[in-house]
This record gives C-alpha cells, sequence and structure tokens, in this order.
C-alpha cells in the first residue's frame, strides 16, 4: 500500500510528521477517509478523534478543531491543539470537564459568552478523555 506525508501542526509546534497508510478525521460534515493520491481539499475538522495507521500501527490523537488539508504531496492537518492518545493526562481533563460542567449547570451565571465557553472546553475535555482511552496498538 502506498503512504502518504502526515503532518500535524498547531501554533505551537509540529506535533507529528510521518508517512502513514491511511487517516480517518471527523469534519463538519461527517467522517473522511484518506489514502495516497485524495484529491486535493480543505474540511473544518470537529473536536473529535483523528485515528491513523502506518502498517500495523494504529495511533490515536485529540483533535480540538481546525483544518484537514488534503494536498497533492502530503496531507496537513492543522489543528488548534492536538495531543497524541498516550501524551494525554487523563485526570487534568477530567478536572477540565468537572470544571465545565460546574459552569454550565451554574444558572446564575447568565453571560452567554461564559456558557459558549464552557461547552467548548467541555468538548475538548470529553474529546481528551475518549481519545485516551483508545491508547494505542501495534
Ligand atoms: P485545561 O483547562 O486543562 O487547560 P483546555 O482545553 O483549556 O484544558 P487548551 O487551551 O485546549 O486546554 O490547550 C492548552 C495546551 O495544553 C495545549 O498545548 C494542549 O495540547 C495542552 N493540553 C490541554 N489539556 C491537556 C491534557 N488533558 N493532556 C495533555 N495536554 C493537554
Amino acid at each position: 500500500m502506498s503512504t502518504f506525508l502526515l503532518e500535524i501542526v498547531t501554533p505551537e509546534r509540529m506535533v507529528f510528521s510521518e508517512q502513514v497508510d491511511r487517516l480517518i478525521a471527523t469534519g463538519v460534515d461527517g467522517e473522511m477517509g484518506v489514502l495516497a493520491g485524495h484529491i486535493p481539499t480543505v474540511t473544518p475538522l470537529k473536536v473529535a478523534p483523528l485515528v491513523f495507521q502506518a502498517g500495523n500501527k494504529r495511533t490515536n490523537f485529540a483533535i480540538q478543531g481546525g483544518f484537514l488539508e488534503v494536498r497533492p504531496d502530503k496531507v496537513v492537518v492543522l489543528a488548534e491543539s492536538a495531543e497524541r492518545a498516550n501524551d494525554i493526562d487523563v485526570e487534568r481533563a477530567r478536572a477540565a470537564k468537572e470544571r465545565a460542567e460546574r459552569r454550565l449547570n451554574n444558572r446564575s451565571s447568565q453571560d452567554h459568552t461564559d456558557f459558549r465557553r464552557a461547552e467548548l472546553a467541555l468538548q475538548r475535555a470529553m474529546n481528551r478523555i475518549k481519545v485516551s482511552s483508545s491508547g494505542e496498538n501495534r
């Protein structure tokens, strides 16, 4: 099977850059699979897992929104933040989830911006918890 270069980039750094066989990402319009030779395209990504395979090795990343860009020479995931399953601090994500839930349950806080921010924080935390439990298999 032919491979392609996958780069995962955040505003802070290049998180990942290796040859892979295939990937599955969750775009705003649903799941999207990419193999070598896919037509060039740009898709906004949800706060969701990204899974890719290289040989027998499957790797999961938590992607916190951004874009998937399929270029002729490589595939680039530009993410707000991205963590490999094995690098996720689950306790931190659980604490973030509880904090967000407390804010969402606090009816006295009527500020729409705070509410939306808490909803997004909850999505990020739940994505991280889900991805960390999927781990990596060889
Ligand atoms: P927290 O409230 O715990 O900071 P957050 O969702 O607000 O979570 P982000 O602003 O999305 O955090 O990310 C800030 C930085 O911290 C990024 O570099 C991100 O990769 C990293 N990060 C956030 N949460 C975790 C986690 N649970 N495990 C590992 N890295 C994390």
